[in-house]
């Protein structure tokens, strides 16, 4: 598992951090959330997807490991769907709404 802030998203709550310390943390001097693992361990898991339930702004994206993605990871930069999905949370916020495209 990877989890990534959406940091367009984040409101600098804190919340994050306060459940999860060693997954996140907040920049100086804005206060908006970083993810300070690469990956989450096992362990974590749940805490993650805790803390990405209560993020009052939904900012925290999980994105789930599948057998083999290790290896690729490895070998290929990482994915990066922060922006896909940040403009699918977009339109979801302003159904009807301009989405900037022409
Ligand atoms: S809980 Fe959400 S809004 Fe608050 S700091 Fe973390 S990512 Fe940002």
């Amino acid at each position: 598992m990877r989890v990534v802030v959406d940091q367009d998203l984040c409101g600098t709550t804190g919340q994050c951090v306060l459940t999860l310390p060693g997954t996140f943390r907040q920049r100086e001097p804005d206060g908006v959330a970083e993810v300070c693992v690469a990956t989450v361990p096992q362990a974590l898991h749940a805490a993650v997807r805790l803390a990405a339930s209560q993020c009052p702004v939904a900012a925290i994206r999980i994105i789930e490991s599948h057998p083999g993605d290790d290896e690729r990871a490895s070998a290929e930069p990482a994915p990066s769907p922060a922006k896909p999905e940040r403009h699918a949370v977009k339109h979801q916020r302003n159904p009807g709404g301009h989405d900037g495209t022409v």
